[in-house]
């Protein structure tokens, strides 16, 4: 799928150069939404969309920047890297990753870059995540190190966290580093400890994307986390041992929710069965259940829906047409809400059909033609020969 000889020809055109080739994959949560930042869990799995890094070492001191996806290319001095600073362009991404390595003490050597991947940009299977990682083994074989996987993530989430400036959490990285082929990832985000769990090679994760992203006025992301940091207040101030959701139950919602507003108790529930969920599913997965799977992702999506309010028409629109469609296995929407992506695990010989369906049935009733992607889980990072 990942046509990397051809990276490799046009990184030897363009630099006049042998390089070592890398790839990274993007990634699509099943289930765990809005669980991270209460030190929850989360169940990704890497894609087999990805982003490949071609690297070369070069002699004058300049690290030129090549992305095939936008057909551009960009110098910069070595010796300027301990000052960088982001400039809202895609440079900052690889840029961000070298000026963490350089402060993790590493003597950064000038060299060529020449990227391409085939995740979609800006579309929540994290193309950023994909890029930083394949960007941090490329850079790392050049300076001859390497981390074990957990930290190659986590120098990542920092690039993009410190140097890009946007404060997401440690799954993208992580499972774009971590993945593996054919299973999905049961991620506790408090100790980042992990248990793989094995997807069904009967069954394929159908990515349908509902081309809309709504900002609604009170219900952006950083609202929705300080109403869920307001409830886990409340519970700590009866139970001083809960420092997050992930340590409350239900039952401290039924004792103490008439002292939160309602929205509070609300994104509270969701967070605290939302971690039951997650942790059922991969048990589920684990034991091949598929039934259980889809009941526990419809019963994600409602609650996302509903108690989180982090969804929206067309969202909710996604889920419930695929309902109707054979070979469904469960639909929720995935990433981090009011438009975006929904996960749809699909009986594999009924995918193709499905997807057409799905997209017919979408665009009839909002004139909007969605991107819609037949996925497997993959492998996470690595070189490739
Ligand atoms: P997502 O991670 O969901 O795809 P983000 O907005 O977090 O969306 O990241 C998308 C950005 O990452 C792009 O706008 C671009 O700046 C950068 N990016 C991703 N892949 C590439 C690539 N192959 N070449 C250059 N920039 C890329
Ligand atoms: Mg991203």
């Amino acid at each position: 799928m990942h046509n990397h000889q051809v990276l490799k020809s046009m990184h030897r055109a363009r630099f006049n150069a042998e390089p070592a080739l890398f790839v990274a994959p993007g990634r699509v949560n099943l289930i765990g939404e809005h669980t991270d930042y209460a030190e929850g869990f989360v169940m990704p799995a890497a894609i087999d969309f990805a982003t490949l890094a071609a690297i070369s070492p070069r002699a004058d001191g300049k690290i030129a920047l090549y992305s095939e996806n936008y057909g551009e290319e960009r110098h910069f001095d070595v010796s300027a890297v301990p000052t960088m600073k982001a400039s809202k362009h895609w440079t900052d991404y690889p840029l961000g990753v070298v000026s963490i390595l350089a402060g993790e003490g590493h003597a950064i050597p000038g060299f060529s870059l020449s990227l391409w991947g085939d995740v979609p940009l800006g579309s929540g299977l994290s193309s950023s995540a994909a890029l930083e990682v394949a960007t941090a083994l490329a850079v790392l074989s050049v300076i001859k190190a390497s981390y074990p996987g957990p930290q190659l993530a986590r120098l990542c989430q920092r690039a993009e966290n410190e140097f890009v400036g946007s404060s997401c959490g440690i799954m993208d990285q992580f499972i774009s580093a971590n993945g593996k082929k054919d299973h999905a990832m049961l991620l506790d985000c408090r100790d980042l400890s992990f248990k793989l769990a094995p997807i069904p090679p009967h069954v394929a994760l159908v990515i349908a994307n509902t081309m809309v992203k709504h900002s609604v006025v009170g219900g952006d992301y950083p609202t929705r986390r300080a109403e869920v940091e307001a409830a886990c207040a409340v519970i700590a101030s009866h139970r001083p041992g809960v420092s997050f959701l992930r340590d409350a139950t239900v039952d401290d919602l039924e004792q103490w929710g008439s002292e939160m507003s309602h929205e509070s108790l609300k994104r509270a529930r969701h967070v605290i069965t939302e971690n039951l969920r997650t942790v059922a599913f991969a048990a589920a997965l684990e034991k091949g259940d598929m039934n259980e799977v889809g009941r526990l992702m419809a019963e994600a999506h409602t609650s996302y829906s509903q108690d989180f309010e982090g969804s929206c028409m067309e969202a909710d629109a996604m889920v419930e047409l695929a309902q109707e469609l054979p070979g469904l296995i469960g639909a929720r929407l995935t990433g981090g809400g009011f438009g975006g992506c929904t996960i749809n695990l699909v009986e594999q010989s009924q995918a193709k059909a499905f997807a057409q369906a799905l997209g017919a049935l979408y665009a009839g009733q909002f004139g909007i033609v969605p991107q819609i992607h037949i996925c497997h889980a993959s492998d996470g990072a690595r070189a490739l020969s």
